[in-house]
């Protein structure tokens, strides 16, 4: 759809409805009593990237992801789309696409159930909810399994399942906490090509948390990395390797000195 209203501009593609110029913390903190798990954190993204939030277990990458999603309240600064900011806004009003390490999909609903919940909370009506679910399970090519039971589905088949929940609502930007850490090696290099295509194909602005730096680079446009709730750098893959800002993030690109 053209907007005839909006100022020229450069031309990004693909240009996806809803779609955002860039993301922005500001300052963000987070609190658990006396411990500040995030402190400070700023970050820009730009609408169409993904972006992975690297660091080991504990540096506060779930704590980050939760206070996007509004999942938990920041104790300090704030996030914007664009002008509009969204920190103080619920959850369902932000209208992001979680993607849990344990799948966390209704155990008692079908895939198509499962996929369509979020349409059917929307008041999308029933055709073209439908429709939209038909769409999301054959881009995860799980078409022929929409009427099983998630427990009737292997791990790999069950996180393509929660993938497909979070693309339906077609979301400005998808969360994915550690999507791939319960699966076996192979399925995750198989997984990772996936989520890539879907990034690719969708124009889909990806916030992806890992602990596994080699599964951040195959995936991500740029890094940020985390130690004990500070970002120690922010940049594409080959600019941490090239240049890592200290032994810390040198250490998490594979350098042993
Ligand atoms: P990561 O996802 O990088 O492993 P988290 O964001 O889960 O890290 O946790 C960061 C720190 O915050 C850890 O020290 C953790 O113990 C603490 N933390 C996380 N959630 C809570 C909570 N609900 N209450 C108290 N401490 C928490
Ligand atoms: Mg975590």
């Amino acid at each position: 759809m053209t907007d005839r209203t909006s100022p020229p501009g450069p031309v990004r593609a693909p240009a996806r409805e809803g779609q955002f110029t860039h993301l922005r913390l500001d300052k963000v903190s987070r609190r658990f009593g006396d411990k500040l798990v995030l402190d400070g954190l700023d970050l820009r993204i730009a609408g169409g990237e993904f972006v992975a939030l690297l660091g080991p277990s504990g540096c506060g990458k779930s704590t980050a992801l939760n206070c996007l999603a509004g999942l938990l309240p920041l104790s300090g600064g704030g996030i914007w789309l664009d002008e509009r900011r969204v920190d103080t806004l619920p959850p369902e009003r932000r209208g992001f696409g979680m993607v849990f390490q344990n799948y966390a999909l209704f155990p008692h609903m079908s895939v198509r159930r499962n996929v369509g919940f979020g349409l059917r909370m929307r008041g999308i009506a029933r055709q073209e909810a439908r429709a939209r679910v038909d769409e999301a399970l054959r881009l995860v090519q799980l078409a022929p399994y929409a009427d099983r039971l998630p427990g009737q589905l292997s791990g790999g088949q069950q996180q393509r399942v929660a993938i497909a929940r979070a693309i339906v609502i077609e979301p400005p930007l998808v969360l994915m906490d550690e999507p791939l850490s319960n699966l076996d090696a192979a399925l995750r290099l198989d997984m990772r090509t996936e989520i890539r295509r879907l990034h690719q194909s969708l124009g889909l602005t990806t916030v992806y948390v890992t602990h596994d730096q080699e599964e951040a680079l195959s995936l991500a446009d740029r890094l940020v990395v985390l130690r004990e709730g500070v970002v120690q750098q922010v940049g594409t893959p080959e600019e941490l390797y090239r240049s890592p800002a200290n032994p810390y993030v040198a250490g998490f690109m594979g350098y042993r000195n």
